[in-house]
């Protein structure tokens, strides 16, 4: 491929007349990507990176896929968009697998365009359900930028508006390595967890629609809770008929390696009530969606449509990438080279003072940074390391609690070579910013 533009500075000037300055972008200079492959992108100045954070988990198994590549061209050859009030073939073979891989009994699929307009449905569809504005949502969480996803993060940093057209409450659950439940045990933990949740729900009247939550923390920095943590909040839940949304945004589709989906790391309680899935399926393409079973599903009397959700395009890449992903076992990848590299950067990162905590499942890991010497976190660290990985060939992404996190998710065909490669180069790039924060 030689589709090199350049003049990255003079993009970003016109980037900055023209479009919101909250839409953030990574790097003091930031970099226009114009190729990839596999696990390697490129920039316009012809600089080669490792990418380990895979367009923001969208790319699930590796660049320019070339089965993805010949189903969207040989769609689009055909037709672009029919829009949903024709019959589509793609749309009605993608759902039939999603809905038989989601584990929800007799379940129905919805499509959108993006992960936010999937949890904007799962909430409309629950509060309908359930004759309720009241949705529960952890701490800490993030679910998207439209209006109600925004009303029930859990963290302001990400949250521009304080209205909502929700009652929401947070609960604990999503992160522990720091706050008042850091000190327990797992059992214990689930526990103080479920207290609070029971405490919470004292503090509603009538009637909570759903709680809503990642089975890891996205945007939260890579979170896990102990196994089991939402089995046990959905007893005290299915005693009141709230219902349970599953946002697997990040961690669907075998990303966290032991399991396909992350709810089933939970797995005593069954299936959530509904899922919502977007980021990965479609390598890129625009694919959201949410998954119910029929009765919840079908509780709304208006007729609605997305005009673009389930469009053939998109339904071809995803039903071209979803194949490729089961076939060659990316979700038995994610577990065994993620097991590595998650080894590896404990081991490199053990003698770093700038580095508090290694954690993650799968292909989903967090490093969460300190100022060295302090248990302070550190986003300039973050900031830091992130720069100095771009210098060494290697894309990484940033965020958590308190902007102190770094994020990895590579596509999940990273071989073990790459692994290894990108670990030492990232830890040439703690080592790089510990010092220059000395
Ligand atoms: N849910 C989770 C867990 C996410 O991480 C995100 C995005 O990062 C969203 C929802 C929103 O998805 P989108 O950006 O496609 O609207």
């Amino acid at each position: 491929m030689t589709d090199h533009h350049t003049d990255a500075a003079g993009l970003y000037a016109r980037h900055r007349a023209v479009l919101p300055e909250w839409l953030s972008l990574l790097y003091d200079r930031p970099i226009e990507l114009t190729h990839g492959e596999g696990r390697h992108v490129w920039d316009s100045d012809g600089n080669r990176y490792l990418d380990f954070f895979g367009g923001i988990l969208t790319t699930m198994t590796a660049h320019a896929l070339p089965e993805v590549t010949k189903a969207v061209a040989e769609q689009a050859g055909r037709i672009i968009h029919t829009s949903t009030l024709y019959l589509s073939r793609p749309m009605v073979e993608l759902a039939e697998r999603i809905a038989a891989l989601s584990g929800i009994p007799d379940a129905r699929v919805f499509f959108t365009t993006s992960g936010t307009e999937a949890n904007d449905a799962a909430l409309l569809l629950s509060t309908a359900y359930r004759r309720s504005n009241q949705i529960l949502a952890m701490r800490n969480s993030y679910h998207g930028r439209s209006f109600s996803a925004v009303g029930i993060t859990g963290n302001q940093s990400w949250s521009p508006t304080s209205l909502s057209p929700l009652q929401t409450l947070w609960v604990h659950g999503g992160v522990r390595s720091r706050g008042p439940f850091a000190h327990l045990s797992d059992a214990q933990y689930i526990e103080a967890c479920v207290a609070d949740l029971e405490d919470v729900l004292q503090q509603t009247s009538g009637g909570v629609a759903a709680l809503i939550a990642e089975p890891v923390q996205g945007v939260g920095g890579f979170t896990a809770p102990p196994d089991g943590l939402y089995a046990a909040f959905r007893e005290v839940l299915a005693e009141r008929g709230i219902l349970w949304i599953s946002d697997e945004v990040q961690t669907g589709w075998g990303r966290t390696g032991d399991h396909f989906w992350g709810w089933q790391a939970h797995a005593a309680s069954g299936p959530p009530d509904l899922l919502t899935f977007a980021k990965g399926i479609g390598n890129g393409m625009s694919i959201g969606g949410v998954v119910a079973r029929a009765e919840v599903m079908n509780c709304l009397s208006a007729n609605s449509i997305s005009t673009f959700g389930g469009s053939p395009v998109t339904m071809a890449a995803g039903l071209a990438n979803l194949t490729h992903l089961l076939e060659h076992d990316l979700q038995g990848n994610a577990r065994r080279v993620g097991g590595l590299l998650i080894e590896r950067l404990r081991a490199v990162c053990a003698g770093l003072d700038v580095v508090r905590e290694v954690r993650g499942r799968g292909l989903m890991i967090g490093i969460e940074l300190v100022d060295p010497g302090t248990d302070e976190p550190s986003p300039r660290a973050a900031a830091a390391v992130t720069e100095a990985a771009r210098e060494r060939g290697l894309l990484i992404g940033k965020g958590g609690l308190n902007g102190a996190a770094l994020r990895i998710a590579p596509p999940l065909s990273l071989t073990v070579a790459e692994a290894e490669e990108g670990a030492d180069l990232l830890a040439d790039a703690l080592q790089e910013a510990q010092k220059r924060l000395a």
